[in-house]
């Protein structure tokens, strides 16, 4: 249903083996990718998932290792066909970096289209992008503006149909009912909602570099299904560092994870020093079980839960 790439792990800068930090998300064919760093078209295309069909990219901040593979990508996404227009998200700044960038790139077969948001209406907005699935984001703390994103899928409470005849329904409305169409039979308006079951729970996807550990990221993150989080140092010995530079070390995220109650951490955007993020996996375990270090193309897929 969701299938979620981790493309890269690294932070600052791609090393031979490890891409920059960024994320795909795939829904019905379609994807979003949060972060764009030097050569995230790259760990694209060993992926596999295809170029054309990248339809949403947006950015948590401006820092180059979160941005400058934009032109390259973009160019790559023509070459691939595409001629419906691209979304780009992100915080102020959007419309000047991506102009900035994209002088090298005059003649896309596609247009661009941009939402920029500033913090203040980062709290309230919930962009809708494909029916059902939302982004929304979350001012969190670095060294510049930068956003926490969170995806989420809604599941559609059950139809019953019951609920339908008692209404008097003709069958042949049930199908957009079902749908999550509202329906106007002989001047009544049916809403979904009138011929359907409680509340069922959706899938999201939380994820968060750069920035320090923030009380309200716990809320923001909450229940999530994945959450995938900075952890530029491995060992505590290097907080003060981590303080200093706006970033967590693994016990920070391990801890956002376990108050959050998500039910998985993978911890990402190491940096270039840290060649072996592995050893310092307990560190992370020991507060929340459930953590694995993430490797570039790291992959998952997500399902909505069985129901008895
Ligand atoms: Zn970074
Ligand atoms: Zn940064």
């Amino acid at each position: 249903m969701l299938d979620i790439c981790l493309l890269g792990t690294g932070g600052m800068m791609p090393l031979p083996n490890r891409w920059l930090t960024a994320l795909l998300v795939r829904y019905q064919g379609r994807k979003i990718l949060i972060d764009c760093g030097e050569g995230t078209q790259i760990t694209l295309k060993t992926l596999g998932w295809g170029f054309k069909t990248i339809d949403v990219i947006c950015f948590t901040h401006y820092h180059g290792d979160h941005v400058t593979g934009l032109p390259g990508l973009l160019l790559t996404i023509g070459n691939a066909g595409r001629t419906e227009p691209l979304t780009l998200i992100g915080p102020p700044g959007l419309k000047k970096v991506v102009e900035g960038l994209c002088v090298i790139t005059p003649e896309l077969p596609f247009e661009i289209k941009l939402i920029e948001v500033n913090e203040e209406e980062a709290k309230e907005m919930r962009i809708e992008i494909d029916r059902g699935l939302f982004i929304k984001m979350l001012p969190v703390f670095h060294r510049i503006t930068c956003f926490a994103y969170v995806l989420e899928l809604e599941r559609r409470p059950k139809f019953i149909p019951e609920k339908a005849r008692t209404l008097n329904i003709p069958v042949e409305y049930w199908k957009h009912l079902q749908q999550g169409e509202t329906v106007r039979i002989n001047d009544k308006i049916y809403s979904p909602e009138m011929v359907s079951g409680k509340k069922r729970k959706g899938l999201k996807i939380a994820y968060c570099t750069d920035s320090r550990p923030v009380e309200n990221l716990v809320d923001f993150i909450a229940d999530a299904d994945l959450f995938i989080c900075e952890g530029m140092y491995g060992d505590d010995a290097d907080k003060e560092q981590a303080k200093k530079k706006k970033h967590m070390v693994f016990s920070e995220a391990a801890q956002l994870a376990r108050q959050a109650g998500v039910k998985e951490l993978w911890l990402t955007h190491f940096s270039p020093a840290l060649t072996e993020p592995q050893n310092f996996i307990k560190v992370a375990t020991d507060i929340f079980p459930y953590t694995k270090v993430g490797e570039d193309r790291m992959t998952k897929n997500l399902n909505f839960l069985e129901e008895k």
